[in-house]
């Protein structure tokens, strides 16, 4: 199988030259040529496939370029019960209502990234091995993307990982996850400073190429094509989870971002899974919903990127979302360009001409909750049912709740542990002990490294200097 950017203008590659990349050399995103088409026979024998099993199946149509045996391997020592808790990986609950919850975060940081993530660094030890090279991963988080891609990629062979957190900005229990990990090949940066003064830090070092090519710079940010992939895989678990046989339809409703979730999702759906519709849950950070509900995407000025009690859905812009606009356009990597052209002056586009397309052909809608939504349906849910939801998932539970058709199956994603938002939980429903996984009982009070850094990218690009062997 082949990958082609959305823009059109970079060569086709295979899969573990895309699998190390961030953005394609003309600005676009990698996409495969074509999705696989999964039939009805298939989908019968894929019913009771463990979840490593189940990835095998799913990534093999797609990681074309890497032995099977290999690719097996990765998948077996990604997906096992030590790493997630539990035998299904991905395990279905439902609710008193009916409301289903596909259990995402069950892994070493509590959230949904880590099942993309945890193949991933994987996958990359593995992909640099064969490739006789090395990889500098630099970042910048507000606490879910970096503990994932830490927990992830730690005492990995040829990976050295640098992380930017604003100091002081993250909750006690963030803070201890990440600092608490003790690998060489893990540096954790707080930086005096904003989130996104992180990230101008990492652009900068990023912009500067002969540095960048010097220290074999890379990144683990949401538009990369593994996560994506990875993510494919627990829509087929909680779609067979929910069913028992391949003439219902399940509908998915999701926390979303940056639209990587939903866009596994999405390709699911392309693939032939029968999902009815993929519900778009947004925060008070409403581009996603505005698109889906009229066809107009304005991304936000910062000023307009309200922070909210679900941290991880407060974007600007969601950096995903070309993907399907890609497919929504029939393909038209000219037409793309203009379009984020528009999107990165600020201007954003109108698609209301293709509304139909969006919500009938590729089965979207979508929904919006507020601070004050997700506190009544975490209290509401822990009342009823006796069950805890992180605020992400709440959202997702209170749009699910307010689109829900009769008769329809809606699976919500489970992307957080409440364990990681206590004062939200405490808020909602008052001082409660939060249950915890096993691993993070007392993580609080563990031994923690970190460096304390001025606002300065000279001081970070020393930090790689001294750390890491210049090629
Ligand atoms: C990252 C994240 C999201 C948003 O997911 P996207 O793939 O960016 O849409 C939602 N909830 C939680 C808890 C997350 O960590």
């Amino acid at each position: 199988m082949q990958y082609l950017s959305t823009r059109g203008k970079t060569a086709p590659m295979q899969f573990s030259d895309v699998l190390l990349m961030g953005l394609a050399p003309d600005g676009g995103l990698m996409l495969p040529e074509s999705y696989p088409q999964i039939d009805d026979a298939t989908l019968n024998k894929w019913r009771s496939l463990s979840y490593a099993d189940l990835a095998f199946e799913i990534m093999q149509r797609f990681a074309t370029d890497i032995p099977k045996a290999d690719l097996k391997d990765i998948i077996d020592r990604t997906y096992t019960v030590q790493a997630f808790g539990k035998a299904d990986i991905t395990p279905v609950r439902t609710l008193k209502d009916g409301i289903k919850i596909l259990e995402l975060s069950n892994g070493p940081t509590l959230a949904f990234k880590d099942v993309a993530m945890q193949f991933l660094g994987n996958a990359f030890e593995y992909v640099l091995k064969q490739k006789g090279e090395r990889l500098t991963i630099i970042g910048a988080t507000s606490g879910d993307t970096g503990s994932a891609a830490e927990y992830a990629l730690r005492g990995k062979e040829n990976i050295e990982v640098f992380m930017m957190s604003p100091h002081g900005k993250m909750s006690e229990f963030q803070r201890a996850q990440m600092y608490s990990l003790m690998d060489k090949n893990i540096h954790n940066i707080a930086i005096e400073g904003m989130f996104d003064d992180c990230q101008d830090i990492v652009k900068a070092l990023q912009q500067d190429a002969e540095f960048k090519a010097k220290y074999s710079l890379g990144t683990v940010n949401s538009i990369n094509w593994g996560r994506i992939l990875a993510q494919i895989v627990y829509y087929f678990k909680g779609y067979f989870a929910s069913t028992e046989n391949n003439s219902q339809k399940v509908s998915f409703c999701v926390p979303s971002g940056n639209f990587g979730n939903v866009c596994a999702g999405h390709i699911a759906r392309e693939m032939g899974l029968p999902i009815d519709r993929l519900i778009v849950a947004t925060n008070e950070n409403d581009v996603l919903n505005d698109f889906f509900q009229t066809g107009k995407y304005t991304p936000r000025t910062a000023d307009k990127t309200y922070v909210t009690s679900s941290p991880s859905m407060d974007i600007s812009k969601a950096s995903n979302f070309e993907r399907f606009i890609f497919l929504l356009t029939e393909k038209n990597g000219e037409k793309l360009s203009e379009l984020w052209t528009d999107v990165n002056s600020g201007k954003g586009f109108d698609l209301a001409d293709l509304l139909g397309d969006v919500q009938q052909k590729y089965g979207f809608t979508s929904g919006k909750s507020t601070h004050a939504d997700r506190l009544a349906t975490i209290k509401a849910v822990y009342e009823s049912d006796n069950d805890l939801l992180d605020p992400h998932t709440a959202d997702g539970v209170k749009v699910a709740r307010d689109v829900r058709k009769d008769g329809e199956v809606i699976v919500c994603a489970e992307t957080a542990l409440p364990a990681k938002f206590a004062e939200t939980i405490t808020e909602a429903v008052g001082q409660i002990t939060i249950p915890r996984p096993a691993h993070t009982q007392n993580i609080e009070s563990l031994e923690q490294k970190v460096v304390v850094f001025a606002n300065d990218a000279k001081l970070v690009r020393g930090l790689i200097e001294q750390n890491v062997e210049a090629k």
